[in-house]
């Protein structure tokens, strides 16, 4: 047996629970920015594992000791830097029963509860965003795959099986798809793997609020229809990754419905904040998405990973990807087997901790956090814009950029600093051609104090 008794574990696992609980409460006595050289923990180890095994004893120490000090501290409350997270209490937790059941959810039968908590979770998150009841939605790794997949059903939507004929070789026209100047990279990157090619995504200019402009979305369509191009998906971003400007949905999604385009709105970021009623301003127009994306694992105190795909045309999806070999033939047809709406089979256990995240600290708690980090966000512009010496270039929900008069080296200057210190952890961005220090509020255990720390360099 590779375990024979429980004995060795259940010690070990006491003291890993104990060592949790106290970094969750003395997070702030490392550095929130790993100071570790290239290569430094890998060259403490040594060319190829034990023949004969190590104690647990002895592997935490390892951990401790040569692992650690190469960790950036995600879940410091003065990460600040692309969009903090949380590895939230509850959400840890729900990971270790995850991988104690180990169950693999590719099919209903494989797991009936992993299959019922998905779709039980997402519609519990569904209409606590306020997003529209008729969606469909399945949790995946990343925002990065779920645009994948709706950018594939989007392909596929057009009716030229592509699915069953491929691309190459075909008398086909180029398709393209649009976005914004500011969208995410996985945009094109989803792109680039479904055989559109870079050329085959079109950006839009933004407005001075980074915001996309429907008046350009509208000439580039017009433009590239006259060239016999096919128009095949429209992406609008609700909380960019720089700024947190939202495009105008509605706008945006009519042009998309009139060219007969797919429609696919990434909320990754923002999407959690419209757990707030006040911040559903975000979803106006959103009936007309085909897909939304919403990851909880950016600002909804989810541990890494859990991204969810919502879809009004799951039938699409299911159209796109179904492809059932003869040993995963099931009889319970009636059944959601979330394995025909993507390309992985095997799936985590991820609804539980969404579960346990939702139901642990019940909706209005999530709020007032959330609160908090936009009322944080809306302090830090404020008392920069004090400053002389700063320019806030703008501030949306808890996402801050600002820059130093005296120009990009001097504020990249300032950013080294402020990282090398240890204490907080901001990155950066370049907008309109200028170089920003880049403020995203989003960690479960940030407070004010920590916030304001930016202010004293
Ligand atoms: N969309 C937006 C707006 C993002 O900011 C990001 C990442 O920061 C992504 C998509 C990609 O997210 P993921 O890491 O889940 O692929």
């Amino acid at each position: 047996m590779l375990d024979p008794t429980s004995s060795e574990f259940r010690e070990a696992a006491h003291r890993a629970v104990d060592w949790i609980a106290d970094y969750f409460e003395k997070i702030d006595r490392f550095p929130v920015l790993s100071r570790v050289h290239p290569g430094d923990v890998q060259k403490q180890f040594a060319d190829a594992p034990t023949e004969t095994g190590k104690t647990y004893e002895a592997l935490f120490s390892e951990f401790e000791q040569k692992i650690l000090p190469g960790i950036t501290h995600w879940n410091h409350p003065s990460f600040f830097g692309y969009f903090s997270i949380t590895g939230s209490q509850a959400g840890v937790l729900a990971e270790l029963l995850i991988a104690a059941i180990n169950a693999n959810g590719m099919l209903w039968k494989t797991s009936p509860a992993l299959t019922e908590l998905e779709t039980l979770a997402l519609g519990w998150l569904r209409d606590a965003l306020g997003l529209p009841s008729n969606l469909f939605g399945i949790i995946n790794d990343t925002a990065s795959i779920n645009v994948f997949l709706a950018l594939a059903a989007a392909r596929e939507a057009l009716g030229l099986d592509v699915r069953g004929q491929g691309l190459a070789g075909r008398d086909l026209p180029a398709l393209k798809i649009y976005c914004s100047e500011h969208a995410h990279s996985s945009v094109e990157k989803a792109a680039l793997a479904l055989g559109f090619g870079q050329s085959g995504v079109v950006k839009i200019s933004g407005d001075d609020e980074f915001r996309m402009r429907p008046d350009l979305l509208e000439h580039a369509i017009a433009r590239d229809r006259a060239e016999g191009v096919l128009p095949c998906a429209v992406v609008a971003t609700a909380g960019t990754t720089s700024t947190g400007a939202v495009d105008p949905v509605r706008a945006v999604g009519a042009i998309a419905a009139r060219e007969g385009c797919w429609f696919h709105v990434d909320a990754a970021y923002a999407g959690s904040a419209t757990v707030c009623p006040e911040y559903r301003f975000l979803w106006d127009g959103i009936e007309a998405a085909d897909s939304i994306v919403v990851n909880p694992h950016k600002w909804f105190f989810t541990p890494i990973d859990c991204s969810v795909l919502y879809t009004r045309r799951p039938e699409v999806l299911r159209e796109t990807f179904s492809l059932v070999p003869e040993y995963l033939k099931t009889t319970d047809t009636a059944e959601i087997n979330y394995m025909d709406y993507g390309i992985q089979l095997g799936r985590r256990f991820r609804a539980l901790k969404l579960w346990m995240v939702m139901e642990h600290y019940g909706l209005e708690r999530l709020r007032n956090v959330i609160r908090g980090h936009v009322g944080f966000a809306e302090r830090l512009a404020d008392e920069l814009h004090k400053r002389e010496d700063v320019e806030v270039i703008s501030q949306s929900f808890s996402v801050v950029v600002f820059r130093l008069r005296d120009g990009d080296e001097a504020t990249a200057a300032l950013l080294e600093r402020m990282n090398a210190s240890g204490k907080l952890f901001v990155s950066h961005t370049k907008l309109h051609g200028q170089y920003g220090i880049r403020v995203a509020i989003g960690n479960g255990a940030t407070e004010w104090r920590h916030v304001a720390e930016i202010l004293a360099f």
